[in-house]
């Protein structure tokens, strides 16, 4: 700064001298303006800030100091100032340069009056500032930066006291902490870490602290505890960093508690796929793209007889692959990779370690990653050796029964030809024999029992092959029958047996009771009425009854005979299952012939007692 003031009084001229040497080179720039902007004085560090070649050129081209300013009206702010004040210190404005381009500069001004007192004008002095500000402005911005990225970020930052009695206090906490610890960050701010810890978690701090100072980079999942108690994992990353010579710990938290969650459940989601895999009776495998082995589980072992360790990492073919097979076994793998798999799997053979060859039924399917990409195969196999045996133990027994079969159609085809033909005979002639030799008693008797005898076997063996016939029958043909024509013919056929025992039948039916029958339903009737003759004492009554339902006709056969047993009841339905009736004639097959046709019309066969004493046969059979 110089003062014209001095350099026209008679002063020391060495100091004179000493100004202006201070004056041509200072760095800074010195410069005197009027109060109306005229530049009056200027030194070389002005011209040279201001980008002119020298002071003289910088006065003739700047007529009015405003010209400088990129802002003019800041220039009538200084102005103001410097009058109020009488000097202004770090006055920071834009100025431009000769060269047009726009620099910053910070002047220190003050005024300069007259003898009177009054201001005249301004001296001052700059520098240019351009670079500081550019430095300082960085600064800001990356100061604007990290604070931005520090508010944020999703992870919780907390910043924490390292060291002396206030380790572990809360120095600065971002948004994202405050929210995950449920505080507002002026809460934060008055806690130490240890308020955030569990007990658990807290007990470990001045550790953790510790490691931080010597260097350690701290990862950990600990537990934290939010302001209303809630405790869930974190997964805190920290260590130290160092301020001047302050030392601090930046410690980044992650709330883990929907990863730990997905780890339960993967875990348990393992756990569970490993149960069933190993309680599983299938043997599981698994090879990758490359068709290296990649699982086995316990039962695929067990079934081969090589351990996991020798069969995982192996590449085709497999030790448990006959050699014979393989073909067989590859054109099922590509079938399976063509996506040809047929559902019920494949039939092939393997081999156990002690050589043995097994049946398996092997299900093949593709393995895929979560992105739905084929990443290998997996083949659930089932040892069906025990399968394959019963089944040949069942083709056989259906072969032996096939021939029983046969040799029981053969037999009754015997029965009812090649018998009853000669039995047919014996009766007749017997009966002839017995029509002429009537006066020998005895030889009457013998011939009586021979003719006996010959109706029982006739009997059984109609009765034996109508049976035989009924049990391999799926269905009778069926027509239109009246029931009332039927219960006629029988009622006639019954006629002797009935007088011989002095029995009287009683039929109660409205005529036209038309069912869809086979005419072998005759001999349900007929065993029923025959039944009931045999049963009973002589002189009793029989009465059947036809009863018209819904979508049957009840027939009903009631005596009032010997009656039968409870204890007996379920055994009569069933063949040669005779009831204590020694000396009645019977076949005992009356009553199971009766309930096959019954069941081969859709029909029911039961019995109930007759309350005066007695039974009651009834059956149902649907109307045509
Ligand atoms: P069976 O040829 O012996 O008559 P059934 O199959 O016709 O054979 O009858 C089986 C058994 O049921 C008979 O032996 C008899 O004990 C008993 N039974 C059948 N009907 C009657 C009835 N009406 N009264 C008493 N017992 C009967």
């Amino acid at each position: 700064m110089i003062d014209t003031e001095y350099a026209d009084s008679r002063s020391d001229m060495n100091v004179l001298a000493k100004l202006r040497s201070i004056f041509e080179n200072a760095a800074e720039g010195i410069f005197q303006v009027t109060l109306d902007g005229h530049i009056l004085v200027a030194n070389p560090a002005a011209a040279r800030i201001l980008g002119y070649g020298s002071p003289e050129e910088l006065i003739a081209e700047v007529t009015d100091i405003r010209q400088l300013y990129v802002d003019p009206e800041r220039r009538d702010e200084l102005i103001h100032e410097v009058k109020t004040k009488g000097i202004v210190t770090g006055f920071e404005v834009q100025v431009r340069r000769k060269d047009g381009c726009v620099i910053w500069t910070s002047s220190n001004i003050r005024t300069l009056m007259d003898e009177s007192g009054r201001i005249v004008g301004f001296v001052g002095m700059g520098v240019d500032i351009t670079e500081r500000r550019r430095a300082e402005d960085a600064l800001r911005e990356s100061e604007m930066r990290y604070r931005t990225l520090f508010e944020r970020a999703g992870d919780a930052i907390l910043i924490l006291e390292a060291e002396g009695e206030n380790a572990g206090k809360i120095i600065d906490a971002n948004q994202a902490a405050a929210e995950m610890h449920g505080y507002t960050v002026n809460e934060l701010l008055t806690l130490k870490i240890t308020d955030l810890d569990t007990p658990d978690a807290a007990k470990e701090t001045p550790d953790r602290i510790r490691r931080s100072l010597g260097g350690e980079w701290i990862k950990e999942e600990i537990t934290h505890r939010k302001k209303d108690g809630t405790v869930f994992p974190v997964e805190i990353s920290g260590g130290l960093i160092e301020f001047g010579n302050h030392k601090y710990i930046l410690s980044f938290d992650r709330n883990i508690t929907e990863r730990k969650q997905a780890e339960e459940a993967i875990r348990s989601e393992y756990a569970f796929r490993k149960a069933i895999e190993d309680s599983t009776l299938a043997g599981v495998a698994t090879v990758d793209l490359d068709g290296r082995q990649t699982y086995v589980n316990p039962a695929f072992c067990r079934m081969v007889g090589w351990t996991e360790e020798e069969l995982l990492g192996a590449m085709p073919p497999f030790v448990y692959w006959p050699p014979d097979e393989m073909e067989i076994i590859s054109d099922a793998l590509q079938k399976t990779i063509s996506g040809r798999a047929p559902h019920g799997g494949f039939e092939l053979c393997f081999r156990r370690r002690n050589e043995e060859r097994f049946d398996v039924l092997v299900f093949l399917s593709s393995l895929k990653d979560g992105q739905g990409r084929t990443t290998g195969w997996l083949a659930a196999v089932y040892d069906i050796t025990e399968r394959k045996r019963a089944e040949e133990a069942l083709e056989n027994y259906a072969i032996k029964l096939e021939d029983a079969n046969r040799l029981k159609d053969l037999f009754t085809d015997i029965m009812r030809h090649d018998l009853l033909n000669p039995l047919g005979i014996i009766k007749t002639a017997t009966e002839q024999i017995l029509v002429a030799e009537t006066r020998d008693e005895r030889m009457c008797n013998t011939l009586q029992m021979i003719k006996r005898n010959a109706d029982k076997l006739i009997d059984m063996i109609k009765s034996a092959s109508m049976y035989a016939m009924l049990e391999s029958a799926e269905k009778l043909e069926r027509s239109k029958l009246d029931l009332s024509e039927i219960f006629r013919e029988i009622a006639n056929n019954f006629k002797s047996q009935l007088e011989e025992k002095n029995m009287k039948l009683e039929y109660i039916s409205k005529s036209g009771c038309c069912v869809m029958a086979n005419p072998m339903i005759d001999a349900v009737f007929s065993n029923l009425l025959g039944n009931a003759i045999k049963y009973s004492p002589p002189g009793r009554k029989i009465e059947v009854k036809v009863i018209e339902e819904k979508e049957h006709f009840k027939i009903c056969v009631k005596d009032w005979g010997y009656g039968i047993r409870d204890e007996d009841k379920p055994k009569i339905f069933t063949r040669f299952q005779r009831v204590d009736k020694k000396g009645v004639k019977g076949t005992g097959l009356g009553l199971a012939i009766a309930r096959r046709v019954v069941d081969l019309h859709g029909g029911k066969i039961w019995i109930e007692d007759n309350p005066e004493g007695g039974s009651v046969f009834y059956v149902e059979i649907p109307k045509a």
